[in-house]
């Protein structure tokens, strides 16, 4: 890890990360607009005259990750651009590596043919890598292969089984399709056959192949539950796209009670700046795990008034690290450098507060860095954790 890094009895900086929702790198070239466009979660430029790099991401890339690629901290973005780009692929790579991250669980729904896959990731990281199939993503890939509406059941069921004999779990992204405030209640095979008929139709009258339909939305998510699968949710913040009302995990209430007994696992994703009600409802649902990934390379020098506030209700068994970082190897060398030291400093004030002891702090670490992802999706303990 950096020498950047706090070290003391307690320092973090040894621990694997088990990155549980993170998607690909770009490592094609990136100019100065490409790269502030994916610093950011706005879908558009800065206004005229200003840059997404006067933000706490912008601040951090430059303090943190430019001494990566052999810069001063607080290059200038210009000069930054211009080494990275200098250094091409070994950019990502030395970001990648230096990060710790053990494990990348990539979500390969989003620009997939943009991004490194799981593989790509691996041999970029010098890690391992998995893969997370999105739900909805199927769902249309069927529709364009000509799908139709009385086989679509058992055609998704086939290939969610078939997907899954490969990744590790499932995401959803119902809060930006319908918003997580849809009915809990599995629907009926009839209404699911009559939505998918209704799809069918609006394909055919030249609508773009993009499923918003609560009916099928929630078809594809008890056919996950029905797997008995792990089941990431987007919660909370994420681009212009999601209306943000919409997405407190709150919404998911009754979703989560007719769940609980079904053997599926739900992990919310992201939570800002609803990881309050996230850490309740993990502390209440025993099949319930939640992340600030996201939020933690936004919120820059605050996140670890964020990651202590992750530790207020949740258990320590239901914490779990994500960079979600998307197309730029900076956002997963920052989301685990301000990981590692948000959680370092909220463990230690509750050692300089109330004597937690070294060894319980370093347990508590692990639970949330890799081991209750671990065991939440069932993978073997990181390499490096081996033994400890
Ligand atoms: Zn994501």
């Amino acid at each position: 890890m950096s020498t950047d890094l706090p070290t003391d009895a307690t320092a973090l900086d040894d621990i694997p990360l088990l990155d549980h929702h993170c998607h690909g790198v770009i490592t094609s070239p990136l100019e100065r607009p490409a790269f502030e466009d994916l610093i950011t979660e706005s879908d558009w430029a800065a206004p005229a005259g200003t840059t997404h790099f006067d933000t706490q991401v912008g601040f951090a890339i430059r303090r943190y990750c430019a001494p990566v690629l052999g810069l001063e901290p607080f290059a200038d973005p210009d000069a930054y651009l211009a080494r990275r780009r200098e250094l091409g692929v070994e950019a990502s790579e030395r970001l990648l590596r230096s990060s710790g991250i053990s494990d990348y669980c990539i979500e390969t729904g989003h620009r997939g043919d943009e991004i490194l896959d799981p593989a790509g990731m691996a041999a970029a990281g010098a890690a391992r890598s998995h893969e997370v199939v999105r739900l909805e993503r199927l769902a249309e890939e069927l529709m364009l292969e000509g799908c139709a509406a009385d086989g679509f059941t058992a055609a998704f069921g086939r290939l969610l089984d078939e997907r899954l004999a490969h990744a590790i779990g499932v995401k959803s992204i119902a809060a930006y399709r319908i918003g997580l405030d849809f009915d809990g209640a599995r629907p009926a095979d009839a209404a699911v056959v009559t939505a998918v008929r209704g799809w069918r139709e609006q394909i055919g009258h030249g609508a773009a192949v993009r499923l918003d339909s609560p009916v099928i939305i929630r078809h594809l998510l008890w056919a996950a539950v029905d797997r008995g699968c792990a089941i990431q949710f987007h919660v909370g913040y994420g681009d212009a796209d999601v209306d943000l009302h919409r997405c407190s995990p709150l919404l998911l209430t009754e979703f989560l009670r007719r769940t609980r007994e079904s053997g599926a696992t739900i992990m919310l994703l992201h939570c800002y700046p609803f990881h309050r009600e996230a850490g309740y409802l993990a502390q209440v649902f025993p099949h319930v795990y939640f992340d600030v990934g996201l939020a933690i390379n936004y919120t820059g020098a605050r996140s670890s008034e964020v990651i202590a506030e992750t530790l207020e209700l949740a258990p320590f068994h239901k914490i779990v690290f994500s960079s979600d970082a998307f197309g730029v190897a900076e956002l997963y060398y920052l989301g685990a450098l301000l990981f590692r030291r948000g959680l370092q400093q909220a463990l230690d004030v509750f050692a300089d507060r109330d004597g937690w002891p070294p060894e319980e702090r370093r347990r508590v670490a692990e639970l949330i860095a890799w081991g209750n992802a671990r065991r939440a999706y069932g993978l073997d303990a990181p390499a490096k954790a081996d033994g400890s």
